[in-house]
């Protein structure tokens, strides 16, 4: 199979609301202008200091000892930088750098002989590696832990099983979701990173690098300004970047400072803390109607038109983060903070200004 039929870097399928969303951390055809962005060895990527540490020993020891580095699970929302990781390893490995994804691998064959082209030491990355589907799932486990497959020759009683070794390669499975990952594939990676939100100051470095790749004139105070604006995420910042820029043109002689940066955003619906319509939509609905929760996660997609896994994976992160949400055994359950925000009453404010 061609290299390219297996490369996937299509968003899911979302509604047109959806795709539309500026603050989305998906992947979207706008943000196509990225790869000359994207880091490509450790130094350059910015944030995530721990996990950078404990791969950069990693890395040396394997390389000190020409081996292939162990199995990597990445984990985090969209946006963080998981496939940008992933290309770094394989590049500081000085090895080939493989894509594929979980739903693009259909067929256990389909992997087989992805497995069986790989040179040795190559990186084979598997994105939103826990849509694999089960039959496929299974070819891996045997491949990860003894670098062999199982390949069935032939139908019903006259099958045979062929056993065929491979070359030693890295696996590395990035996914959104690692609960939903089976404890055999979880158990089988021996390096586990869990990327975490960036803070305003990490994103604005990183809108600082971007803004000199791509030659954009662009001050500190602006570059806070956008990264305060982009939940933690790293695309986010990117696309602002390259959105407040045309505003900027226009309307500030082509340098993105703060007022430049505020005054885009602000046209774009995003606000001070990158919320934008479909959050207070969210928020509001869950206070008007379910006086704040708790509120089931199926009841608040149904409510807003979205679907519970996106809400899960894409909204609500970066809520919980700023504190305006918490995820109770009972459901969902809007914090007070958030009501400030959205300048509604909290009903225990109300109740303690009552008393006086
Ligand atoms: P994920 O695979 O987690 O969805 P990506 O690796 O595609 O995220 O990252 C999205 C974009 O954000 C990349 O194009 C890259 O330019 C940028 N990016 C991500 N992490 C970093 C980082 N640590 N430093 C600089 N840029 C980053």
């Amino acid at each position: 199979m061609a290299h390219n039929d297996l490369i996937s870097w299509e968003a899911e399928d979302a509604d047109t609301d959806f795709e539309n969303r500026m603050v989305t951390t998906d992947y979207i055809p706008e943000d196509e202008g990225d790869n000359p962005l994207r880091p490509k060895t450790l130094s350059e990527y910015i944030g995530q200091e721990k996990n950078k540490e404990n791969l950069s020993v990693y890395l040396t020891a394997a390389k000190q000892r020409h081996e292939v580095l162990d199995h990597v699970l990445l984990y985090g929302p969209p946006g963080l930088g998981k496939t940008t990781l992933a290309a770094i390893i394989a590049q500081e490995m000085g090895v080939n750098f493989r894509v594929t994804s979980g739903p693009a691998l259909e067929r256990a064959g389909d992997l087989a002989a992805l497995l069986m082209s790989l040179d040795p030491g190559d990186v084979l990355f598997i994105d939103e590696i826990h849509r694999l589907p089960r039959t496929v799932e299974e070819i891996l486990y045997p491949a990860m832990e003894d670098f062999t497959i199982d390949i069935m020759n032939g139908k019903g009683a006259g099958a045979q099983s062929i056993h065929l070794p491979l070359d030693k390669f890295t696996l590395i499975g990035a996914t959104t979701r690692a609960g939903q990952l089976s404890a055999p594939l979880r158990d089988r990676f021996g390096v586990v990173l869990r990327l975490e939100l960036y803070t305003p100051e990490e994103l604005a470095q990183i809108v600082e690098r971007s803004a000199r790749i791509l030659d954009i004139p662009c001050t500190h105070d602006g570059a806070l300004e956008l990264a305060s604006r982009s939940r933690g995420t790293p695309r986010i910042a990117n696309r602002f970047l390259r959105r407040v820029r045309d505003f900027a043109q226009v309307y500030s002689g082509g340098v993105i400072d703060r007022d430049a940066a505020k005054l885009a955003l602000d046209r774009l619906e995003v606000d001070e803390l990158g919320l934008d319509a479909l959050d207070r939509r969210m928020l509001t609905a869950m206070i008007k109607h379910y006086g704040g929760g708790p509120v089931g996660l199926d009841t608040v997609a149904a409510v807003i038109g979205e679907e519970a896994v996106t809400i899960e994976d894409v909204y609500e992160p970066y809520l919980m983060q700023i504190g305006f949400l918490s995820r109770t055994p009972r459901g969902r359950v809007v914090l007070p903070a958030a009501y400030a925000h959205l300048g509604l009453e909290h009903p225990g404010t109300a109740g303690q200004q009552s008393l006086y």
